[in-house]
């Protein structure tokens, strides 16, 4: 079973009924919608859609709702600009455009305050390199260092420059409101920059009803700076690669992708790895060796989930993507991680509780833990602390918290309805499990459950066997 998580963004490739049967098949545990490029009745359909394979298909998955953010572009232009070293573009914060030489409008009148002379520029996902010459309002001079051509509406990054956007746009409100109302599982907040961004995410979400957990994009410098605050305000985290390549020094970036790894799985956050990882597979229907290293290395790491994007959004190949995906997490897992969760804090008496069970389940060969959450906090423990085989199975009466968990590692949810007598309760959990085939007989299942002595409860470890194939179990 494998252990690390599989994301796949949706889009014009992969939004039928038919692919995404086959990308659940293929072993998808969460689908993404990019909202800078969806549409809120494109929203409506593809949920629903993948509700429905879901369900004839018997397998949860979880869905994402990826906001813009606070993303600065350049506007609409009449002909795409041919740039070259040395020449001048002027970025025009009112749309007031100069004749006499390129000039482009940006969407946020603020830039002229946020950026000073000298800084510098990246427009197209950094392919083209300018540096702030002098501003006066409505605007921004800049000299072009690397050539290129310029189309409509760019991305434009600034790499240090702290930008006073709120974190939360007009339409990313708008979004989240539509993902509520679809019942999102996740909400992922881009160039999260403070703590209080997600925060901000979390009263929204609070306020409209909804408990799908925040996702703190990690994306630029000022980021990287606070991120223990961050990773301690944010219930998940996103390594955005795409991003945070042009905002930080590129040879950084492994360094800043291990230094997250490790410490969400420290205090036990969810922590995704996206962006470029097969992104050959674009167009081909293999990917290079580097592409493979890559994908291994983010799953010794033993990151929650790796993610998909243009793969599968308008890839050629997104099932393949799925399926390599899958079958280089098998492969690495079988060989062992980096044990980041050695150094995993474990505060609370229920947490120790957990990671006695996880020191049991590694002590006996072939074990399963089972694990009955009602909000999820326990299967987060027991995902924190990496077991190094024993899959986790969650048992929890609520589907929005085994939606939640589909994030991570190690973790299969299953919705069961909980019985007044822990005793009752635990039986049904192992009918369930043997007859979807997840444990036979003979396993050894490490049980962490509650018992009753007269009207009080406690926490117990449990270890049985199952006896029979109809679930019996001593
Ligand atoms: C990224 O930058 O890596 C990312 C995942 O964000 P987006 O796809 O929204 O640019």
């Amino acid at each position: 079973m494998r252990k690390t998580k599989i994301i796949c963004t949706l889009g014009p490739a992969t939004e039928s009924p038919e692919v995404l049967r086959a990308l659940i098949e293929a072993g998808t545990n969460i689908f993404r919608l990019n909202m800078s490029h969806a549409t809120h009745d494109w929203v409506r359909t593809v949920v629903k859609t993948v509700r429905t394979v879901s369900t004839e298909l018997n397998i949860l998955t979880g869905i994402m709702m990826d906001t813009q953010g606070p993303a600065i572009r350049t506007g609409d232009l009449d002909a795409k600009l041919d740039l070259k070293v040395g020449d001048i573009l002027e970025f025009s914060v009112r749309g007031e455009k100069s004749e006499d030489i390129f000039s482009v409008d940006v969407n946020y009148p603020g830039l002229i305050h946020d950026i000073s002379v000298g800084d510098t520029v990246l427009v197209d996902n950094g392919v083209i390199h300018l540096k702030v010459l002098s501003k006066a309002d409505p605007h921004i001079r800049c000299e072009v260092l690397t050539p290129g051509t310029l189309g409509s509406r760019r991305h434009i990054n600034l790499p240090g420059v702290k930008v006073n956007l709120p974190p939360l746009t007009k339409k990313d409100l708008a979004d989240i409101e539509i993902g509520v109302e679809v019942g999102v599982d996740f909400v992922a907040l881009s160039f999260c920059r403070e703590a209080a961004d997600i925060m901000e995410l979390r009263r929204v979400l609070n306020a409209s009803g909804s408990s799908a957990r925040t996702i703190a994009k990690i994306e630029d410098q000022h980021a990287v700076s606070v991120i223990d605050k961050i990773i301690t305000a944010a219930d998940c985290i996103m390594i955005a690669r795409g991003d945070l390549g042009v905002e930080c020094p590129m040879e950084e970036l492994p360094i800043i992708q291990r230094l997250i790894v490790k410490k969400c799985i420290r205090i036990g956050r969810p922590v995704i790895v996206a962006t470029h990882m097969l992104e050959s597979m674009i167009e081909n229907p293999l990917p290079t060796r580097a592409e493979i290293t890559d994908v291994a290395n983010a799953v010794y790491e033993e990151a929650d989930a790796i993610m998909l994007s243009g793969e599968t959004t308008v890839g050629k190949y997104p099932v393949e993507c799925v399926k390599i995906f899958d079958r280089v997490a098998q492969r690495i897992e079988r060989s062992g991680g980096l044990g980041f969760a050695d150094k995993a804090e474990v505060e609370t008496l229920r947490h120790k509780t957990a990671s006695a069970a996880i020191a049991l389940a590694n002590s006996l060969p072939d074990s399963r833990i089972v694990v009955f959450t009602k909000r999820g906090f326990l299967a987060n423990y027991f995902s924190q602390l990496r077991p190094l085989k024993a899959p986790i199975f969650a048992i929890t009466p609520s589907e929005v918290v085994a939606r939640g968990l589909t994030l991570n590692r190690g973790t299969h949810p299953l919705v069961m309805k909980f019985e007044i007598n822990p005793k009752h309760t635990i039986a049904a959990a192992e009918k369930l499990l043997v007859s979807r085939g997840l444990v036979k007989h003979g396993d050894p299942l490490i049980i962490l459950t509650d018992v009753l002595a007269g009207s009080e409860r406690f926490d117990s470890i449990q270890v049985r066997h199952v006896l029979e194939e109809n679930g019996s179990a001593s």
